[in-house]
């Protein structure tokens, strides 16, 4: 439909570069909202391996097998699995599955929450507030969900399985080479494409080989995080606590060096949390066996409500949290790293999986820009070139979260209190500290388009813009 505008000077409204809302009064009028990916198909078809079944991975090979690639997965594993239970996948991601084909996939065990709460830490009173329905569907197009992570990876295994990529399993990758474009298998078979996409996650393989032998450098977080789930049906049998099932939604406490994200999953069978806290001791000194009663014991005087449930906990998982520096490269012949082994970061954006999603569908868009192979350095340099910068500042995001949410009581704690207080009154403001409502961070992070951004590098890299780093 052409836009309200062709009157006054003949042509359609279109969706600004910068980010904006502008034209969203006009959202139903004409083709403003954001997009999912084309999926533009590419005129070169490549022979691409992809080391590591992640979620990472998996998406990365349904992007670029959907862009006309042939797509050979090596995974390490000998069964195929995720570790921890919830995952929350945000609209820039949802965005970029349901283009892929995923919905159908997805659909069936997907809760999708009304709102975030901040809740403070001594009595769990609602001191910050993000309404997701209608509110993010309306401005990023896509809904807000949270999931059980074996569902996550399990739809997107099918997704893959269902579109002809072939997964190896028990295939560990010992070493690859970015000149020749091949791996090397435990088993010592050496395998070759015309490109080696490497999902291989935080301990990748493919990094050191990138980095020539050095490691990447992470940043200590001093946090650590525990992972536990507690059974619906014994939060519903007590009146204390039943409330906070009554509809899907997030709650996160934060309080002095520590925060519980809190969601239900499995169709609302289990309540999942996240429980992060102070630790810089070296994880290989951690005994699982304590784990449990750690965990209790970290969170005691906070909100009574918030410790019965944790104590209703019967297992815990204590998880390292790691965030990643910031790489100069990503790509090194025909090698590029993505995900976890390219940007691991702390999990207080709820965003490194979707860094992921994100990664997958900017590279399958890149390579569709190539006329020839002999484009295949410029597509990957282009790729590496404006992914680069939106997991950095992803990386920086969460790093700030972890500050913003974890001040003791105080001035800096009573100042953001007040500035996220008009967001749980309903009175209209203009920024937040609550980086899900504040909405310039909500714009950048969720109105996100990468295919966008990598076809705008490509324009620039036409006029001779771009800075190749090999
Ligand atoms: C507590 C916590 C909560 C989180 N919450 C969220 C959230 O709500 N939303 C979100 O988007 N993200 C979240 N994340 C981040 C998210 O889990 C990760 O960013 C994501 O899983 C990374 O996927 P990946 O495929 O890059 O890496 P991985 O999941 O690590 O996958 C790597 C794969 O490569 C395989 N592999 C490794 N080495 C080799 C080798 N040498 N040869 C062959 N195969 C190999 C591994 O077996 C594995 O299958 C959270 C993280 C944590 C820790």
């Amino acid at each position: 439909m052409k836009g309200p505008d062709a009157a006054h000077s003949g042509k359609p409204l279109t969706m600004p570069s910068y980010p904006s809302n502008c034209l969203h009064f006009a959202k139903s009028l004409i083709e403003t909202t954001l997009r999912g990916p084309h999926l533009k198909s590419s005129p070169v078809t490549l022979n691409i391996i992809l080391v590591g079944a992640g979620l990472g991975g998996l998406v990365t090979a349904i992007a670029l097998t959907k862009a006309g690639h042939r797509v050979k997965i090596y995974e390490q594993t000998a069964v195929l699995g995720e570790v921890g239970a919830g995952i929350q996948i945000p609209s820039n991601s949802t965005r970029i599955l349901f283009t892929l084909g995923l919905q159908p996939y997805l659909e069936p065990y997907t809760t999708e929450p009304e709102s975030i709460a901040f809740r403070r830490w001594q009595d769990g009173k609602v001191i910050g507030k993000t309404k997701l329905i209608p509110d993010f569907v309306d401005n990023f197009n896509a809904p807000y969900y949270v999931i059980h992570r074996a569902h996550f990876h399990s739809a997107l295994c099918q997704k893959a399985l269902d579109m002809g990529v072939e997964i190896k399993l028990g295939a560990r990758v010992i070493d690859c080479d970015s000149v020749e474009g091949s791996i090397t298998l435990a088993d010592g078979t050496k395998h070759s494409g015309d490109l080696v996409v490497a999902a291989d996650g935080i301990k990748s393989v493919a990094r050191s080989v990138l980095l020539e032998g050095q490691e990447m450098p992470f940043r200590k977080s001093g946090f650590a995080a525990y992972r536990a789930v507690v059974d619906v049906n014994k939060m519903r049998s007590d009146s204390e606590l039943s409330w906070i099932l009554e509809r899907p939604a997030l709650n996160i406490w934060i309080g002095d060096s520590r925060h519980v994200m809190t969601y239900t999953i499995g169709a609302g069978k289990e309540f999942n949390m996240v429980l992060s806290h102070p630790d810089s001791s070296d994880p290989s000194t951690w005994d699982g066996q304590t784990a449990l009663e750690d965990m209790k014991a970290e969170f005691q005087g906070w909100d009574p409500v918030l410790t019965k449930i944790i104590s209703m906990a019967e297992k815990s998982i204590k998880w390292p949290l790691l965030s990643g520096s910031l790489l100069k490269r990503w790509t090194r012949g025909k090698l590029v790293i993505l995900g976890d082994a390219a940007h691991a970061m702390l999990p207080y954006m709820s965003q490194g999986a979707a860094m992921a999603v994100e990664d997958g569908v900017a590279l399958a868009r890149s390579l569709s820009h190539m006329d020839s192979i002999e484009q295949l350095q410029e597509a990957v340099d282009i790729f590496q070139q404006v992914r680069i910068e939106r997991a950095g500042q992803m990386q920086e995001a969460s790093l700030l979260n972890g500050k913003l949410w974890h001040f003791a009581d105080g001035p800096l704690q009573e100042a953001r209190d007040a500035a996220m207080a008009p967001e749980v009154e309903g009175i209209p403001f203009n920024h937040s500290p609550n980086q899900w409502s504040d909405p310039a961070t909500q714009m950048w992070c969720y109105g996100y388009d990468a295919e966008k951004e990598i076809d705008a590098a490509w324009g620039k890299a036409g006029m001779g813009q771009v800075n190749s780093v090999l």
